[in-house]
């Protein structure tokens, strides 16, 4: 038998107080670390929660939304939404779903302070939302090359990012001079020498040409 809507009800009124009050809970500091706070209606009585819930539409599959991002959970700023729903309304918007929380994916970035380009293109590789929000943005290796050699090339020091966002490194070629190389293109293979290599094959070609 399922279970009665009551049990949902309080169970999202348990989230929104962990997400508020609990200092332990992961994202304690988007919620209630930004001084979010249930009314004391709610906080204090979850009857007072389940009657205002079914007074108001809710729902199994349904997760509560304050109105105002900014806003505290009461009942003038609380509504029933579905994920289903507002993807079909409105497309070009995803809406997720967090311990019982919907936003679209644009506020959720906005509350991890991460770039939303970055968590679609983790969504993108079937990273859950969760997942996609939690970890933190990766950050640029600017040291484990320094002193590996690639070909004829010795990794001396990370000069900066280039176009496309690359980091590149000045490496020392056994010839003795330095240039400044991709990171892509030491790991990949593709730059071993500063360009001397390919001066000796085309000597070595002119010089057979020449015989
Ligand atoms: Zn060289």
């Amino acid at each position: 038998m399922e279970k009665p809507k009551r049990h949902y009800i309080i169970k999202t009124l348990y989230h929104m107080k962990e997400r508020c009050y609990n200092k332990d809970v992961k994202g304690f500091e988007n919620w209630g670390g930004r001084g979010i706070t249930i009314c004391d209606e709610w906080l204090n009585n979850s009857e007072a929660f389940v009657s205002w819930a079914l007074a108001n539409g809710y729902q199994r599959g349904l997760t509560i939304d304050r109105i105002d991002n900014d806003g505290n959970y009461c009942p003038e700023n609380c509504q029933w939404v579905t994920i289903k729903e507002n993807n079909q309304h409105r497309r070009s918007t995803r809406f997720f779903a967090i311990n019982g929380e919907t936003k679209n994916l644009q506020q959720w970035c906005d509350i991890y302070g991460l770039p939303r380009s970055m968590v679609e293109k983790r969504l993108s590789l079937g990273w859950d939302i969760e997942k996609a929000l939690n970890t933190p943005k990766k950050k640029r290796d600017t040291e484990s090359l320094v002193g590996k050699k690639f070909g004829r090339l010795t990794v001396v020091r990370f000069v900066g990012v280039g176009s496309g966002r690359k980091s590149r490194f000045e490496c020392v070629c056994d010839c003795g001079n330095t240039v400044v190389v991709d990171r892509q293109k030491l790991l990949s293979g593709h730059t071993k020498s500063c360009g001397c290599i390919r001066q000796e094959k085309c000597a070595k070609i002119s010089a057979f040409k020449r015989d």
